[in-house]
């Protein structure tokens, strides 16, 4: 019998690889071609083809659209893909301010359900197009993680098909109902190579009813650092403070409040009267452009600082970047010390080994390539630098996942 009949399974329509499959949403070589796909409608079908591929010891990757497919390593192999596109539903308990939905189901589509009743899961969308599985395998925030807290913070329930095919819950529909391990934060941000997450209960905020966002631009770094300082020590709690520093450009902070319209001018001149020094602040009532989308070519890094930092290992990163002849831009959250470092499509290999280097050799400083350009990944560069704690990640590995068969050596030390 040919291995894609074995592979049939109720409820999954099964149809063989093409090149095609191992392109990511942008039409870019992301991996291997798989041998086959498998496109599951509920989580019982997804169970099924997983239960036969591990019966048969195939390697597995999960997919959704696709948008973040070359993130971490390429997988060394690939026998079946699982497209979770089939697993797309919302079940949103309004009045609860909680909503359950399908991996598979694109972000977009669920902010407009929840838009419509006036709530909103409390996370910047990086890409409109990317799913919610995707989005919780990659694991990373937007800028508003400074009010609401990172993506994994919002799950109250997830679950997740085991390597072995065994259908695994955690958490539940109800905010209050934690008893158990929190298997969800260990699969938030694993890169599928734990288990598939087949869908995920989120807890939800009312949407605000205003909005006000206060940009200023940088006039220096030490102006910047009393800028940030000054804007801790008011209280006029923002839901975001956002670097944006592009290459050759001044720097500019935008700081994003949210409430009630009669409250927001208060809290906006306050805002304002932390941010003096340069060119007077200006007070806008909606999101600048492209606000905490990340961009979809070039290498792109992960760069943790203390927040105090934020501005100074900025300023580093970009100088070390010309010094190399590279346009590095920065963005990211000044307030939490998370920021985005993006290489501009066809950066050579040394560069972004120097900035990585450099930004390593600081204290408490860490920073994780998210998607390297083939180039990068074929000079070896490393892109996860120090990782603590990797004994432990593997032995979790082993146990989840003890033939190594889902997106074998896309996580850190080739997990
Ligand atoms: C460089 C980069 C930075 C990002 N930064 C942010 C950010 O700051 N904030 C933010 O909110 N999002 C961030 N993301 C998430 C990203 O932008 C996408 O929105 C999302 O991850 C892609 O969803 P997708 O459906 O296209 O997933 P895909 O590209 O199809 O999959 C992404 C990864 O998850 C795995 N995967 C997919 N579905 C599942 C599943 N159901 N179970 C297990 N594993 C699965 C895939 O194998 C792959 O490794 C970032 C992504 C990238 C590439």
């Amino acid at each position: 019998m040919a291995l894609a009949e074995e592979l049939v399974v109720e409820g999954c329509d099964l149809r063989a690889g093409t090149a095609e499959d191992a392109l990511d949403g942008g039409g870019r070589r992301v991996g291997p071609v798989p041998a086959h796909v498998a496109r599951p409608a509920d989580t019982e079908s997804l169970a099924r083809v997983m239960a036969a591929a591990a019966e048969r010891g195939l390697t597995v990757v999960a997919r959704g659209r696709g948008t973040a497919a070359d993130w971490g390593a390429p997988p060394s192999t690939l026998d079946l893909l699982v497209d979770t596109t089939g697993l797309s539903w919302i079940d949103h308990i309004a009045g609860d301010l909680v909503v359950e939905v399908g991996a598979g189901t694109p972000m977009r589509e669920l902010a407009a359900v929840l838009a419509a009743a006036g709530q909103r899961l409390s996370h910047d969308p990086v890409r409109a197009d990317a799913t919610v599985g995707g989005l919780l395998a990659t694991g990373m925030s937007g800028p508003r993680r400074l009010l609401t807290g990172a993506l994994r913070d919002l799950v109250i329930g997830m679950t997740i098909v085991r390597a072995d095919g065994v259908v695994a819950r955690s958490g539940g529909r109800v905010v209050k109902n934690v008893a158990g391990y929190d298997l969800a934060k260990l699969h938030t941000g694993a890169l599928g190579t734990l288990g598939v997450i087949a869908s995920a209960a989120f807890r939800l905020h009312p949407l605000p009813p205003a909005l006000r966002v206060v940009t200023a631009r940088v006039p220096s770094l030490d102006h910047g650092r009393r800028m940030l300082a000054a804007l801790r020590a008011r209280t006029a709690v923002p839901s975001a403070v956002e670097l944006d520093w592009p290459a050759n450009e001044p720097a500019h902070l935008h700081v994003v409040l949210e409430g009630t319209p009669d409250g927001l001018p208060a809290r906006a001149d306050d805002v304002c009267a932390a941010l003096r020094g340069g060119t007077a602040p200006e007070v806008g009532e909606e999101l600048p452009p492209g606000w905490g989308v990340l961009p979809e070519r070039g290498t792109l890094a992960f760069v943790t600082c203390p927040p105090a930092d934020a501005l100074p290992v900025a300023a580093w990163v970009c100088e070390v970047a010309r010094a190399v002849g590279a346009d590095v831009r920065v963005r990211g959250s000044a307030a939490d010390g998370a920021l985005y470092a993006a290489f501009p499509p066809g950066t050579g290999a040394a560069a972004v080994a120097e900035v990585a280097a450099g930004v390593r050799s600081r204290p408490d400083c860490s920073l994780r390539v998210l998607r390297a350009e083939p180039a990068v990944h074929e000079a070896g560069v490393d892109l996860w630098g120090e990782v603590p704690g990797l004994p432990l990640m593997r032995a979790i590995k082993d146990s989840f996942d003890p033939g190594h068969r889902l997106a074998p050596g896309r996580f850190a030390g080739g997990i």
